[in-house]
């Protein structure tokens, strides 16, 4: 679905990404950890075209939805304009059957009750699942995440991680970069550890947490 190939960027001489090359299959879920500063967010921003690589080559099928940190929802929009207007302005796509639809994501997440409200007015936890109904509004082949329960407190981290383990088991493609490494462990089928701009150990999470790479146990120790 994903296929990154000899993907190289830099930023004014500093060398970010060197020769990162990495594939995701359908179905499949890749977690992206790493010390900060190691290339995570820009590897994803390249991946989503936010950043365009240096030298390198990517490809993948269909359409992919992207769910940032700080939930990026627009202020001035309710819930249900967040989630429907790109697929109506965008996408061109019947108003009554993307209405139905994000009706459907709302009340998947929990959040029926919400459509008139404005991001204000919710918890964090509420706004980043209605930024995962907005991208899933979109059909996407494919989902990233950078991060996106480091903006939130400790129990609504665990719902943002439920509800990303849900569309784990329904079989969505996602790559997310994350900080929780127990998550990592539980909902990843493959892990990629980035330090200073290379994969410098990647396998199953058995693999990548069992691993006796000496920057991957100083990462792990750092965690503890
Ligand atoms: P964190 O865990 O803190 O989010 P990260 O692994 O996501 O870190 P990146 O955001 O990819 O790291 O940044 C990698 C390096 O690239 C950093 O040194 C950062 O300062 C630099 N960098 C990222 N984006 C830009 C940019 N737009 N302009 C200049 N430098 C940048
Ligand atoms: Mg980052």
């Amino acid at each position: 679905l994903l296929e990154m190939k000899h993907i190289k960027k830099s930023f004014d001489g500093l060398e970010v990404l060197k020769d990162i090359s990495l594939t995701v299959e359908e179905g499949e879920v890749l977690a992206i950890i790493g010390p900060s500063g190691s290339g995570k967010s820009t590897l994803l921003r390249c991946a989503t075209n936010l950043e365009k690589e240096d030298a390198g080559e990517i490809r993948y099928e269909g359409q992919f939805g992207l769910v940032f940190q700080n939930f990026n929802l627009f202020p001035h929009y309710s819930v249900l304009k967040n989630i429907t207007d790109a697929p109506i302005r965008v996408q061109k796509r019947k108003k009554d059957e993307v209405y139905a639809e994000a009706r459907e994501l709302l009340k998947k997440m929990g959040l029926q009750d919400k459509e008139e409200a404005y991001p204000c007015q919710l918890s964090g936890g509420q706004q980043q699942r209605v930024s995962i109904a907005r991208a899933l509004a979109m059909n996407p082949k494919i989902l990233f995440f950078d991060e996106p329960t480091s903006a939130l407190d400790p129990e609504l981290t665990g719902e943002i991680l439920k509800v990303i383990k849900d569309l784990a088991a329904e079989h969505m493609t996602m790559v997310i970069v994350t900080h929780e490494m127990n998550f990592a462990k539980n909902v990843a089928d493959h892990i990629i550890f980035m330090d200073k701009g290379v994969i410098a150990e990647q396998g199953t999470p058995e693999e990548v947490f069992g691993s006796d790479n000496a920057r991957m146990q100083e990462f792990l120790g750092k965690l503890n």
